[in-house]
């Protein structure tokens, strides 16, 4: 069957608006509800309320309970966050209210019973899925348009990472040291989970510094697809982020999509160097440009209060707090864990110098282009 993407315009959170939008991006996707129980995976990734656009917007989550409601669906919301305090994170980020609103069960994956699943991805080959996962009749999948410090850009197939509970999470960057490798990774996951629907939230994205700690961006989109991986090619062109290393790896893919609706692209600017993304460099050079060239977290002593999150989260033994945060470089992946969790902003990923000339000279030289 030839994959469809509907991209629906949409300028505003406003309920009545949101809700029209993602119920024509379903007809245009000639979508219908069959499943009697289902769970909304959205992309509530930290403790943030929804001006930050980090998280899913909660007025997507409305439309989408409230046509769930009309088609007599029983309602589950479930995720794993970043540092494993999601019941906190669906508080802030709206989410509680609209569980409260539509009866639905909120569900924080790391207090649900993990199941050990064969994945046989090529290099995921079993993980511990969130038992709701498994056993629901629908998933859908929610995900919020953002740049992503590691991956260029944070879509519909890597919005699945949440569904594996805790600290596993972080610790598939041990399995998945390179991008190149990241990337099949979260897309064996994909084909393991293959969420029937997938809906994104692109009314307003994160730019920059994303997934947390970019600025709110207006681009004015619903975008939905039984087919995460069609959606994600059609959000990179509208974010012009296609010189990505998971934009290459899924791009062939292409031709077989069709669009319904027009996408006017609206540029966004990652904190990704082409550093990050080496595939021009044979895999044990790729290694050794992820421990020694790529850009490692540091601290900004003066805006940090020890407050300890970023050691929670780490789950690698590189950073300690003494009584400030102090990284073992030995032991850090770059994960930038730490980096996203930060609430006072006090970690940066710092460039190493040969890096920094290099990406200046290569700046220069476009320049003259
Ligand atoms: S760096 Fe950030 S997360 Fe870590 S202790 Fe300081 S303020 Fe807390
Ligand atoms: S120090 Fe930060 S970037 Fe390094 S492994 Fe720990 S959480 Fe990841």
């Amino acid at each position: 069957m030839v994959p469809v993407v509907s991209a629906v315009s949409c300028d505003s959170y406003d309920l009545e608006l949101v809700y029209n939008s993602v119920k024509k991006a379903l007809d245009d996707i000639d979508f219908k509800f069959k499943e009697k129980s289902v769970l909304i995976k959205p992309n509530i990734v930290t403790p943030l309320s929804p001006e930050h656009a980090a998280t899913t917007h909660p007025s997507i989550l409305d439309a989408v309970c409230r046509i769930l409601t009309e088609n007599n669906c029983k309602i589950t919301i479930g995720e794993s966050s970043g540092d494993d305090k999601t019941i906190n994170a669906f508080e802030l980020a709206g989410v509680k209210d609209i569980a409260e609103k539509y009866n639905a069960q909120l569900l924080s994956f790391e207090l649900c019973r993990p199941i050990l699943s064969e994945i046989n991805g090529k290099i995921l080959k079993s993980a511990y899925i969130a038992e709701p996962i498994i056993n629901s009749d629908l998933v859908i999948n929610i995900p919020k348009l953002k740049t992503h410090a590691f991956m260029g850009l944070s879509g519909a197939v890597k919005n699945l990472l949440g569904v594996m509970p805790g600290a596993q999470k972080q610790k598939m960057h041990v399995k998945a040291v390179t991008m190149q490798e990241f990337t099949q990774l979260i897309l064996d996951l994909y084909n393991f989970v293959k969420p029937r629907l997938n809906i994104i939230d692109g009314i307003i994205g994160m730019d920059g510094g994303g997934p947390v700690k970019g600025k709110p961006k207006k681009t004015g989109y619903v975008l939905a697809s039984t087919d995460a991986i069609a959606l994600d090619i059609f959000l990179q062109e509208l974010v012009g982020l296609q010189d990505s290393y998971y934009y290459s790896k899924i791009k062939p893919y292409r031709q077989e999509i069709k669009l319904k609706g027009i996408i006017s692209p609206v540029k966004y600017n990652t904190a990704t160097s082409f550093f990050d993304d080496s595939r021009f460099l044979p895999y044990k050079l790729k290694r050794f440009n992820r421990e020694f060239v790529i850009g490692r977290p540091s601290l900004i002593r003066d805006k940090c209060d020890k407050c300890g999150l970023c050691e929670q989260i780490c789950k690698f033994d590189s950073l300690k707090l003494k009584p400030y945060p102090n990284f073992n470089r030995h032991n850090c992946i770059k994960c930038y864990g730490c980096y996203e969790i930060c609430p006072k902003n006090a970690i940066f990923i710092e460039k190493n110098i040969i890096a920094r000339q290099i990406l200046k000279l290569r700046e220069a030289v476009l320049s003259l282009k």
